[in-house]
């Protein structure tokens, strides 16, 4: 299989330039180290002191590339700034977080492999010019220390971040990765001591790569002090309600948030876990005054929140006889689908409870249309694939209101199940479905469809819809793809919308997984 075929040309680009820029600092730090002959003792050794300042130098700059990622509120700000959003995808911040994490590991072993070998050559080469043994320098300077104390962090961090442990202990994933703080503190201490010194002047020659690792460090610091001072603004849980198909909704009042239709935000509930933070999208829109999630319950933090939220109790679904417990959130944050005004023609795809932020946008799309504001859209095609059909009462109320408010000219509506039903429920549904006008399922007259969409099909209609409607003259139409679901379903939906872009209409696909 050949890898390249894969990969977006986007995607290819940013690889190609990655690794010049990468590249381009190593070289730049190999060869200021290797022509200064202030450094002529060090460079005695060969070419590893230069090999393993010029990785040195590219550390400092993945320091900074892995932390500014992270930092969502600065995301947030400039996700508002068009002509930076159009340049940057801001969605792409955890893969980028990740290519700079796995920079700084290649990185890493080849500065540290050339330490070792320059520790090889000091002992044979310099070690009656050195107040030090190479064992010494190693092992009892801040510059060894503190790198080797780096390196068993970054073992802890990287073992704990892979898949595997993020899907199945995102505990431990998390508190691991809060090592940063030592790691960094290292980093700054990393240079103390100074082993690159003047020949002639015995001064001390860092690269001074601190003046940007400390700034970038204090910076992600802030934006940690600025969730938790918003998370802790007064905030109010007004509603709690349990939906078929393990979700539950619940609806919060918070005066000082304010939110765009598509984003999300992160709970916490001190009651489930002081220090979890688990990230939901808003369900509802800023119209409603009030902010929704709808939350699957899949694991131990959400079991427990419906637990305390008195979901298992035998209660009223929508119950008001639980005391409402202490909750916080903090956001909101940018998505992809955020954006979903900015286009001439949108496809809304969302798979199971992926159906969140086009839920969001598709109510403030209703408060647009019924209060006559303007648009800009001319189309919009929903598409909900659900497993369960349990999962269509989430919004079923919503999703019948819009197809009975909004003209199929201007809103589609597409629903699938892609799970199997049982026999009895196929019988239901033939007895039901046979004279009436509306779908037995989803109580909407467009009739829920059976097993996986043909997405190249629809993809073509899709665009057939634009291009009869393209003014006159005009060159091309943009169409925005926003997609919310599992992986897997992305990759086909980024191909069907390749296949399906030509010189008159783009499809430009967004994802968002949770
Ligand atoms: C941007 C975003 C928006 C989301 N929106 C929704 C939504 O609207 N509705 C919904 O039901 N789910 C949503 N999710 C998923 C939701 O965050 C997880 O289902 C929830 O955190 C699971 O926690 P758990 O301990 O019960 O389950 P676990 O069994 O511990 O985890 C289940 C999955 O969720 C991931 N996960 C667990 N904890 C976190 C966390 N703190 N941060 C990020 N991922 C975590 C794990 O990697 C795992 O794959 C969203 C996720 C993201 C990233």
């Amino acid at each position: 299989m050949n890898p390249l075929a894969d990969m977006s040309s986007r995607k290819l680009l940013f690889y190609v330039l990655w690794t010049a820029f990468h590249g381009g600092i190593f070289i730049y730090g190999f060869f200021k180290q290797r022509m200064d002959k202030d450094l002529a003792l060090l460079n005695s050794l060969g070419y590893s002191v230069a090999t393993s300042r010029g990785a040195g130098l590219v550390l400092a700059v993945d320091a900074c590339l892995l932390l500014l990622p992270m930092c969502r509120n600065l995301i947030r700000f400039a996700r508002g700034l068009t002509t930076i959003n159009k340049i940057l995808p801001f969605d792409q911040n955890i893969f980028f977080h990740k290519c700079s994490a796995y920079s700084l590991l290649f990185f890493t072993l080849v500065h540290v492999n050339a330490h070792y070998i320059n520790f090889f050559f000091v002992e044979e080469k310099i070690f009656d010019k050195l107040p030090l043994r190479a064992w010494q320098i190693h092992y009892t300077t801040w510059a060894g220390v503190t790198g080797h104390v780096m390196l068993m962090l970054m073992f802890f961090m990287y073992t704990s971040a892979k898949t595997q442990v993020r899907q199945k202990k995102f505990e431990l994933f998390w508190y691991t990765h809060h090592l940063f703080v030592p790691f960094y503190i290292c980093l700054f201490l990393h240079y103390r001591g100074c082993f690159v010194k003047s020949t002639s002047t015995g001064k001390c020659k860092p690269y001074g790569s601190n003046v940007v690792t400390i700034p970038t460090f204090c910076l992600y610091i802030l934006e940690r002090v600025v969730r938790e001072y918003r998370a802790r603004q007064s905030t109010q849980l007004t509603k709690v309600v349990f939906h078929p198909g393990n979700t539950l909704e619940l609806r919060i009042e918070k005066p000082s948030f304010a939110y765009k239709p598509g984003q999300y935000l992160f709970l916490n509930i001190p009651g489930v876990s002081h220090f979890q933070w688990h990230p939901f999208t808003i369900s509802s829109t800023p119209e409603e005054g009030f902010v929704s999630v709808h939350i699957r319950i899949v694991g131990d933090w959400t079991k427990n929140a419906a637990k305390l939220l008195g979901c298992y109790n035998n209660l009223d679904s929508d119950s008001t006889k639980i005391k409402m417990p202490t909750i916080r959130i903090d956001g909101p944050y940018g998505a992809p689908a955020e954006d979903f005004y900015n286009y001439e023609s949108a496809v809304l795809v969302s798979a199971g409870i992926g159906v969140t932020p086009a839920a969001s946008l598709l109510k403030s799309l209703w408060y647009r249309y019924y209060r006559k504001a303007p648009i800009g859209l001319r189309k919009v095609y929903f598409i909900w694939l659900a497993r369960d059909k349990e999962s269509f009462a989430w919004f079923q109320s919503l999703l019948s209101t819009l197809e009975q408010s909004i003209p199929t000219s201007f809103l589609e509506i597409k629903v699938y199940l892609t799970g199997k039903l049982s026999l009895d429920e196929i019988q239901n549904l033939a007895i039901n479905d046979a004279d009436s006008a509306f779908d037995s399922l989803t109580e909407l007259r467009n009739k829920t469809q059976f097993g996986r969409p043909d997405w190249p099909k629809i993809f073509q209609g899709v665009r057939q819809g634009v291009e009869s409607s393209q003014q006159s003259g005009k060159m091309k139409s943009t169409v925005g793809v926003f997609y919310c679901g599992p992986a897997v379903l992305a990759t086909q939906l980024r191909k069907s919308c390749e296949a399906a872009s030509g010189a008159s209409v783009e499809f430009d696909f967004r994802k968002e997984h949770f």
